[in-house]
């Protein structure tokens, strides 16, 4: 199966042990194989061209960006969930659907004569997956952005047995180790029934895909309190239950069903976290007609740094931070490694560098940052060698923009 016409490249192996083809980030990780170029999460003006195969993880904006102003007929591997989130972003923007979209799911890959793919839960957000490219000669993985834990919305990312693993490393650093899930859940639960009965009104902040439904849900079926949504929060709560299940009851905040529960001084806001700006409480309240001032809470994995509540509280006036995430912790990216048993690692976003040292240390298994191209040395462009010069891949990222 060729995607598009094929451009080729010569595979640098200094190594004759087991360097088989290179892997390195230039808008969107690139991996090549033989003569096989696969493109995973391709950015803005990424090389459509060269790639044999696109293939998308998840719908986060930072992941599909090179999508959105691609050409319709551009051939790409996603889940249904992925597709139908890009095909909304797509049309907003006055774009045709990607007619050519191959469906992977969990348990539903892709053979063609040459390679294999074969898609995992990544636990992320609805839709989210992992993929293995199998070329017959080894396996390679992609976990995309991944969650170790079970939440009330997705399961935990699957371990995708493979020789080469590139694992996302967003919270690859020491300082950011979750609560148990559940704990989470349920300071959650106690802070948002606390503040609701005494007729505060109440915000809570998260990305729209993904962090939301699971507060949806939380607080819909944890609470029975109304849950009031934007509108774009409300179309991806509309898309999980299509695809997945039930999230409870939730409005959008201004449906006039929506207006009446905030007029009444009851229910729950949830907002995207873009919405958080400078006096946030008086804005929102203006802007949203609230009876008086809300409390502000944001659900977000940078929260689990203790600098983070003090620097939000100080900058917008939020009232509290709970580190809810759609990532794997520190301690869940090893612990994924540990289960996946790779000969090689590569990591990427966030913070590649100190997870690829303690993957070394820790688990003394080969570890590296993922290289950009426009950085990187030939040597660095062989699976095996230690890059030569200092990394920076995407680590100004974060966790996900504007969604
Ligand atoms: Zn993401």
């Amino acid at each position: 199966m060729i995607m598009h016409k094929r451009q080729k490249f010569t595979i640098i192996n200094h190594n004759e042990v087991s360097v088989m083809g290179r892997i390195f980030y230039d808008r969107g990780l690139m991996i090549e194989v033989d003569d096989l170029n696969f493109l995973f999460d391709p950015r803005a003006n990424a090389d459509f061209d060269s790639a044999n195969l696109v293939l998308v993880t998840h719908g986060h904006r930072d992941h599909i960006s090179g999508l959105l102003e691609a050409s319709e007929g551009v051939r790409v591997g996603a889940s249904r969930i992925t597709h139908e989130i890009t095909r909304l972003v797509r049309e907003k923007r006055e774009r045709k659907i990607l007619e050519n979209t191959v469906y992977l799911e969990r348990n539903f890959g892709l053979k063609t004569d040459e390679f294999s793919i074969e898609a995992y839960d990544a636990g992320h957000c609805m839709g989210s997956l992992q993929f293995k490219i199998d070329t017959g000669e080894q396996l390679i993985g992609y976990t995309g952005d991944i969650n170790f834990c079970e939440s009330v919305t997705e399961r935990r990312a699957d371990v995708m047995g493979c020789d080469v693993l590139v694992i996302e490393a967003t919270f690859g650093s020491e300082e950011y180790v979750f609560p148990e899930r559940e704990e989470l859940d349920a300071e959650i639960l106690d802070y948002v029934e606390r503040n609701v009965s005494d007729g505060i009104p109440l915000i809570l902040m998260g990305y729209s895909l993904g962090k939301c439904q699971e507060l949806t849900r939380l607080i819909s079926r944890g609470l029975g309190y109304d849950v009031l949504v934007s509108r774009q929060i409300f179309d991806f709560n509309r898309i999980f239950e299509r695809y997945k299940s039930g999230l409870g009851k939730y409005l959008q905040i201004d449906s006039e069903e929506g207006r009446e529960v905030i007029e009444e001084g009851g229910g729950v806001i949830l907002l995207p976290q873009f919405r958080l700006t400078k006096d946030a409480p008086d804005r929102l309240a203006k802007s949203l007609n609230l009876n008086s001032l809300p409390k502000i809470a944001v659900c977000t994995g940078w929260a689990a740094n203790r600098s983070f509540f003090f620097a939000m509280q100080q900058a917008y006036k939020i009232d509290a931070a709970f580190p809810l995430s759609s990532h794997a912790d520190f301690n869940q990216l090893l612990e994924c490694v540990s289960a996946v048993e790779p000969r090689q690692v590569y990591t990427t976003f966030g913070n590649p560098v100190n997870l690829a040292k303690q993957i070394k240390k820790r688990l003394k298994i080969n570890a590296q940052p993922v290289v950009n191209r426009m950085q990187q040395t030939l040597d660095v462009y062989t699976m095996n060698q230690e890059p030569q010069t200092t990394i920076k891949t995407d680590n100004q990222k974060n966790e996900e923009t504007r969604m």
